[in-house]
Formats: C-alpha cells, sequence, structure tokens
C-alpha cells in the first residue's frame, strides 16, 4: 500500500503523528490479510491440482455411465462415460471444477487417458458383442492438439480388440471452432471410424456455416434447451431450427437433461429420429450396474448414482 502526501515528512511527523502512525498500521494490516489471502487460495489450488494428479496416478477417479436411447422405443443405444472424483477430505468434486483445473495445469489429456483405459477395461467384451452399440468418451481441446493422442486411442482399441466405431467421441462445441488443428483432428478420427459428437451444443459458436465447415456426425443439444421447454424462454423457439438444421445437414441429434415426460414428449413429436440422455432414462451408474441395465436384466431407475444432482458438492476452488 502507498500513501502520497506533499508534505516533507519531517513536518508530517510533527504535525500530524496519529494520522501516519494510523495509515502505516493501515497499511501493514492491509498487507498482511492480502497476503493470507493469497496464501489461502494458492495453497488450496496447489492443494487440489496435486490431490487430483495423485487421483490419477493411483488410478482413484471413477467412471460411471449415462445411458443414451432411441425416444422411438427407449431402447439403450449408446453410453456416455462421466469422470467422478471424491476427494482426499472425501468430498465429491464435480466434474465441471476437477476438468477445468487439469486443462488449466495441462494434464487434462491424463485423464483422457485414463477414462479410455476404463471404458475399454469395463466394456471391451460388450462392444465385441454388440457392433450397433457405443461408448462415449468426453475428450479436451489439449487432446485434439496432442499429437500423441490419436496413436494412444488407436493403440488402445488395438489391444483392446474394439473397433473405432464403438467409441464415440464429444467434444464441446466451443473448443472446435478455435483451431484449424481441432478441424484436422476431426477429420483424422472420423476417418478411423469414430463417431464425432459436439457437445452441449447451442451454448458457443453454433453456426450452419460452422457445423458444414466441422464436419460431425451428431449434435448434443445442451440441457438449457431442455430445460426451456413449457417456459416462454427464447430458446424454446430456436429449437426447431436446430432440428431441421441437423436434419439437412443429415446429423443425428441427441437432445441432453431430459427430466420430464413432457420434455421426452415434445422431441418423441419430432418426424426425424432423436436420441436422448437425461435422469428420466437413468442417471449415471458403475459400470456393473450398466452392464445389468444394457442386458435388460435391471430397469432404468433402479440404480440411482447417489451423488448425481444430489448433495454433489462442487469444489469452492477455482483454478488461479
Ligand atoms: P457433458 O459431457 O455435457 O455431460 C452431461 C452432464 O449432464 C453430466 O454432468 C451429467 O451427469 C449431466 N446430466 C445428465 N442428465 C441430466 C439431467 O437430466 N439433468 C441434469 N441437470 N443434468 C444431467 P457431469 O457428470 O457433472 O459432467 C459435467 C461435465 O464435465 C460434462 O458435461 C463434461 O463436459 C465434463 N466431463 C465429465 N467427465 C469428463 C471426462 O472424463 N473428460 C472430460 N474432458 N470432461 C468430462
Ligand atoms: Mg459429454
Ligand atoms: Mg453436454
Amino acid at each position: 500500500m502507498c500513501v502520497a502526501a506533499h508534505v516533507p515528512i519531517s513536518q508530517a511527523m510533527l504535525n500530524n503523528r496519529l494520522t501516519v502512525g494510523g495509515f502505516v498500521a493501515l497499511g501493514g494490516l492491509t498487507g498482511i490479510l492480502v497476503g493470507f489471502v493469497c496464501a489461502v487460495i494458492y495453497r488450496r489450488t496447489k492443494g487440489f491440482e496435486s490431490q487430483l494428479l495423485r487421483a490419477i496416478r493411483k488410478d482413484t477417479l471413477r467412471i460411471v455411465y449415462q445411458p443414451i436411447v432411441d425416444l422411438e422405443n427407449e431402447e439403450i443405444v449408446e453410453v456416455e462415460a462421466l469422470a467422478r472424483w471424491t476427494n482426499e477430505d472425501n468430498v465429491p468434486v464435480s466434474p465441471d471444477d476437477f476438468i477445468k483445473v487439469a486443462e488449466e495445469r495441462g494434464f487434462v489429456g491424463q485423464i483422457t487417458k485414463l477414462v479410455v483405459r476404463h471404458v475399454l477395461h469395463d466394456f471391451a467384451k460388450t462392444l465385441r458383442e454388440r457392433p450397433g452399440f457405443r461408448v462415449n468418451v468426453n475428450i479436451a481441446a489439449a487432446d485434439l492438439a496432442d499429437p500423441e493422442f490419436l496413436p494412444m486411442l488407436e493403440s488402445a482399441l488395438a489391444q483392446a480388440g474394439v473397433a473405432a466405431s464403438s467409441l464415440g467421441i464429444e467434444i464441446t462445441e466451443s473448443y472446435t471452432a478455435r483451431q484449424q488443428v481441432a478441424k484436422e483432428t476431426i477429420l483424422r478420427l472420423r476417418e478411423k471410424g469414430h463417431y464425432v459428437h459436439i457437445d452441449d451444443f447451442g451454448t458457443g459458436y453454433s453456426s450452419l456455416a460452422y457445423l458444414h465447415d466441422l464436419s460431425v456426425d451428431a449434435i448434443k443439444i445442451d440441457k438449457a434447451f431442455t430445460k426451456a421447454i413449457g417456459t416462454d424462454a427464447v430458446t424454446v423457439t430456436i429449437l426447431p431450427q436446430i432440428l431441421t438444421m441437423a436434419d439437412t445437414l443429415g446429423l443425428r441429434v441427441i437432445v441432453e437433461g431430459i427430466e420430464t415426460p413432457q420434455q421426452a414428449r415434445y422431441f418423441a413429436q419430432s418426424e426425424q429420429s432423436i436420441y436422448a440422455q437425461g435422469w428420466l432414462f437413468g442417471r449415471p451408474v458403475p459400470p456393473d450396474a450398466f452392464l445389468r441395465l444394457l442386458e435388460g436384466k435391471a430397469r432404468i431407475g433402479e440404480y440411482e448414482e447417489s451423488i448425481e444432482g444430489m448433495g454433489m458438492v462442487a469444489s469452492s476452488v477455482s483454478a488461479a
């Protein structure tokens, strides 16, 4: 803290000892406070990051699976793999938070690799037996730019004896528009046979030209649109245009965040074939529970991951 005055210091000290003393004390206290806050933020952020890195190293992240159904017959056609982390204080941390930190600190690729390994461990046999079924993994911008990413996928799939078409890729919309390298990697993923989805569609750079330019297989309409159904929010008026646009471009549509029968009916009325994902059709569950669901040995809703939507504690840490 700096105090500027137009008075010679000797005079100031003589006439205003109390005021100057007060300012010095205030400056000192503010400095201590700012230092303390910085130290707390630094320690928590570092602690968060090193805990996460330890969890990756010790392989203690869990992967849960949420079904994606065909709205026409409610049969499971795909599944999304979602990462879960409970920190060393036993607090579940939202993936929105830990993925962001991993991205900012440059190690999200380690999480992608871990998820791919788990998916193939959990589902290789199922994927070999059901060629029409697909598991989707979320990838990050850094993966698209990483020259090791495609070879990593290829060797993991070859080792597991699983076809590339059985592993779908979800890429958040805002990642993809940014760089030429993203477009090239998407092209190469598709050439290899992966099914590429644009995730959270409608929240980023959506435009017809952009989608055409990208050349993907499917869009996942963000849950913000689903939430707006039955309200007069302006987002609802855009939905039919998105569906028409996807139809024209020959893109598969998956709707996220279906929680109510009313929302499901809205999309089921469409003449297009639409896939849906949401709590109405099943929350994310561990692999064995998902397999029972897929094999028809359990009903949707029988297994509900307790932390989903109920008591998931978002981290208070945001990366500095
Ligand atoms: P996302 O890829 O869009 O995943 C869908 C999110 O919506 C999941 O949140 C899922 O639990 C939630 N969800 C599903 N159905 C409903 C519903 O009916 N209502 C509501 N309100 N939510 C629903 P989750 O698991 O918390 O993941 C958040 C985001 O974190 C994901 O969004 C994805 O962007 C990211 N993420 C999760 N796992 C991974 C991962 O392994 N790698 C990467 N790069 N990102 C991941
Ligand atoms: Mg996703
Ligand atoms: Mg999404």
